[in-house]
């Protein structure tokens, strides 16, 4: 396998995605090329004309060659559910976005089934893969989605739907402290570096504008160490 990268821009969803959709087009600008978007496809509390505006704007980027994957259902989740004590604990660590965080078989499998389906009231096409918010999952999780003919992605690792399972160091700058920035941007470049593997770049909304140059430097980079942007669906 020739050496890969992967460009993974999470939490896209209809309540950012005007914002959003124009830092996609800049960082493609940046690379030559489309990459993979992180969809959150709850869209209860939109207005029609935002959920119709947003669903042009997921088909445009189709369009453009960007690959889209499905990131959970909300992002958000309440406490109960029968969560696990670590799942309690992952809940807690993210402040609430874990929503997949030690939920039960049962409430694992619905959960999934509500992000699926309010992905398909968007789009027409099946995701190219399934991450959870944050990663934590529960012991369920990945067999669920990969019984889906799903790949899927944890934190250390990539899983493709045929079952072939790859080591993926990744790097992210959201909801980490200041004094821990430097650290993690050398963390990327030290992925890039490392001889097996697929290394990750996780970019959120948040990161921009604040680390706009600093994401910019790196993917530059990641662009010159050889290594070839790849996409989900290509594993
Ligand atoms: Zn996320």
């Amino acid at each position: 396998m020739a050496r890969k990268f992967l460009l993974c821009f999470h939490d896209f969803s209809v309540w950012n995605f005007q914002k959003v959709a124009p830092i996609l087009e800049n960082l493609k600008d940046l690379i030559g090329a489309p990459f993979s978007v992180l969809v959150i496809p709850d869209t209860e509390k939109a207005s029609p004309e935002a959920v119709q505006e947003f669903r042009d704007t997921l088909f445009r980027l189709q369009s453009e060659g960007f690959e889209l994957a499905l990131h959970g259902y909300k992002h958000k989740a309440e406490f109960s559910q029968g969560r696990s004590y670590m799942g309690i604990i992952g809940m807690n660590l993210t402040h609430g976005e874990a929503e997949f965080a030690g939920l039960s078989e049962y409430e694992s499998s619905r959960l999934l089934q509500q992000g699926l389906s309010a992905w398909k009231s968007l789009l027409d096409k099946k995701p190219e893969a399934f991450i959870p918010p944050t990663w934590y999952s529960n012991k369920f999780l990945p067999g669920q989605v990969r019984a889906l003919g799903l790949l899927y992605e944890d934190r250390f690792s990539i899983t493709s739907a045929a079952g072939r399972r790859y080591a993926s160091a990744v790097t992210s700058f959201a909801g980490i402290p200041d004094f821990l920035m430097k650290p993690a941007f050398k963390f990327g470049e030290l992925i890039l570096q490392l001889p097996v593997g697929l290394p990750r770049f996780a970019l959120h909304p948040v990161d921009f504008p604040e680390r706009e140059t600093a994401v910019r430097n790196l993917l530059r980079t990641a662009l010159g160490s050889g290594r070839r942007l790849a996409f989900y669906r290509d594993l």
